[in-house]
C-alpha cells in the first residue's frame, strides 16, 4: 500500500500527511505516483496477451503532471472536449493516441482534433457524424471515426453514472447503428475504423460489460461479412474502486472475462479506464476549523463541496479518517465544509475523534475530485501534490486571491 499508516500517522508513499499539510497549507489534493503508475501497468499487463491501448480518460483527473507521468508511461487518452484535447499535448501526450468522446462536440474542436491528427472520433450522432464528415472535407481530410455504440444493457450503477441504456443521451442505439455504419462508409470526409462503447461508471461486476461486448462484436462481424472492417474495439472505461467495502474486479479479471470472446480478432482492443487508475491513489487533506455540538455535532472543516462535489452531486460516500493521532473520544460528527449551501456535507455521522485543529483525510479522491472543483462562494482552489517516495512535488498552486478575478473587467464609465 502506497498510501498507508506505518504508525498513528497516514503517509502517502514515505511523506507524513502532517508535514504535507504543513508545508503546502490546506485543503490539499495529494496523489501518489507509485499508486498511478502501478494502476496503470496492471492494465496495461493484464491485456498484455492482445494488440491493445489504454486511453486514459482525462476527464477524471486531468492535472498535466498526471498526463505527462501516463504519456511517459506510453498511454493515450479519451478526451471530451477541445480543452482536454489541449491539456493532453501540453502535457506531451502523442495524439495519434488520443480518441475524442462526448455527445457535443463542436465545430472548432472538430478541427482543432482534425489538426492535432487524433486517432479516432468516438461518434454518438447521426449528426455529428455528419457535421465531422462536412468539417474534414472542408479541410481536405478524412477523418477516422467510430461509433459509440449504445448496447442497451444496465450497468447497475448509480443512475448519475449509468451511460450504456436505451433512454441514456449518450451513443447511437445499437438497432440503428448499423444503417449509420453504411451510411458513414458512403462519406468522403469520413474513415470508418472502430466500434466503442462505454456502459457507465463505477462498476462492480463484469456481467454487463461481458454484455455489451457481445452484443458488439455481433455487429462488428455483420459489419465485416458487408465490407466494413473495423480497426479497432474500444471496450469503454468504468471499472469501480474501493470507496467503502465494494469489491471491484481488478483489470486481470476483466481481461480474462472478456478474453475467450476476443481470442482470435484482428481488431486492436482500446479501453478507457479513468476513475481504476487515479481514484485510490489520492488523499483529500483537510482540517476542521470548529466544531459545533448541538442535535447533531458538526466538524466544520476548511474543504467544502467547491474542492469535492462528489458527496453534493452524487450522494456518494468517502471514507474520511483523522490523519494525526488526537486525545478526543470519538463521538458521531457530520463533516461540513464553510460554503452557504446545506449540500455542503462531505460526509454524515462519522465517528471521530477530532479536535479544533485535527488533521482529517478524504479517501479515493484521485477521480473526479479537483476536476470538478469551483470557486463558488469566491474560494481559491486548492494546491495538487504528486509524492514520489520522500520527496513532494507542487504541481498545481493553490489559487491566489487574484484568480478569482482573473479576465473579468470593470466597468471604465461612471
Ligand atoms: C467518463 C468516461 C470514461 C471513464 O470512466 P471511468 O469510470 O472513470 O473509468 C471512459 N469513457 C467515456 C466515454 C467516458 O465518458
Amino acid at each position: 500500500m502506497v498510501i498507508h499508516r506505518p504508525d498513528a500517522t497516514l503517509a502517502v508513499e514515505d511523506c507524513p500527511t502532517p508535514a504535507l499539510a504543513e508545508r503546502f497549507g490546506t485543503p490539499l489534493y495529494v496523489y501518489s505516483r507509485a499508486a498511478i503508475e502501478s494502476a496503470w501497468r496492471a492494465y496495461d499487463q493484464a491485456f498484455a496477451g492482445f494488440d491493445h491501448q489504454i486511453c486514459y480518460a482525462v476527464k477524471a483527473n486531468g492535472s498535466l503532471a498526471i498526463l505527462q507521468l501516463l504519456a511517459r508511461l506510453g498511454s493515450g487518452f479519451d478526451i471530451v472536449s477541445g480543452g482536454e484535447l489541449a491539456r493532453v499535448l501540453r502535457a506531451g501526450g502523442d495524439p495519434a493516441r488520443v480518441v475524442f468522446s462526448g455527445v457535443g462536440k463542436t465545430e472548432a474542436e472538430i478541427e482543432q482534433a482534425l489538426a492535432a491528427g487524433i486517432l479516432a472520433f468516438n461518434i454518438e450522432s447521426a449528426a455529428e457524424l455528419e457535421r465531422i464528415n462536412a468539417v474534414a472535407v472542408r479541410s481536405g481530410q478524412r477523418a477516422p471515426v467510430s461509433l459509440r455504440v449504445n448496447p442497451d444493457v444496465d450497468a447497475r450503477t448509480h443512475p448519475y453514472i449509468s451511460t450504456g441504456l436505451k433512454e441514456n443521451k449518450f451513443g447511437i442505439d445499437i438497432q440503428a447503428a448499423e444503417g449509420l455504419y453504411h451510411h458513414a462508409a458512403s462519406l468522403p470526409g469520413i474513415a470508418v475504423t472502430g466500434m466503442d462503447f462505454h456502459i457507465g461508471s463505477q462498476l462492480t461486476e463484469l456481467e454487463p460489460l461481458v454484455d455489451a461486448l457481445s452484443r458488439s462484436l455481433a455487429l462488428v462481424d455483420r459489419l465485416e461479412a458487408d465490407g466494413i472492417p473495423l480497426a479497432h474495439l474500444d471496450i469503454g472505461g468504468g471499472l469501480g474502486i474501493r470507496y467503502e467495502d465494494e469489491t471491484p474486479p481488478t483489470p486481470a479479471a476483466l481481461a480474462e472475462r472478456l478474453g475467450p470472446l476476443l481470442a482470435g480478432r484482428r481488431q486492436k482492443l482500446l479501453m478507457e479506464p479513468g476513475r481504476a487508475l487515479v481514484g485510490e491513489a489520492g488523499l483529500l487533506l483537510t482540517r476542521v476549523e470548529y466544531l459545533k455540538p448541538g442535535h447533531r455535532d458538526f466538524a466544520i472543516v476548511d474543504a467544502a463541496m467547491t474542492d469535492l462535489l462528489r458527496p453534493a452531486l452524487y450522494n456518494a460516500w468517502q471514507r474520511i479518517e483523522t490523519a494525526e493521532p488526537v486525545d478526543a473520544d470519538p463521538r458521531l460528527y457530520d463533516i461540513v465544509g464553510p460554503v452557504c449551501e446545506s449540500a455542503d456535507t462531505l460526509g454524515s455521522e462519522r465517528s471521530l475523534a477530532l479536535r479544533p485543529g485535527t488533521l482529517l483525510a478524504i479517501h479515493a479522491t484521485g477521480a473526479y475530485g479537483f476536476v470538478m472543483a469551483s470557486q463558488y462562494n469566491a474560494r481559491p482552489r486548492p494546491a495538487e501534490v504528486l509524492v514520489d517516495g520522500d520527496q513532494a512535488h507542487l504541481i498545481r498552486e493553490r489559487e491566489p486571491l487574484e484568480a478569482l478575478w482573473q479576465g473579468e473587467h470593470l466597468l471604465e464609465s461612471p
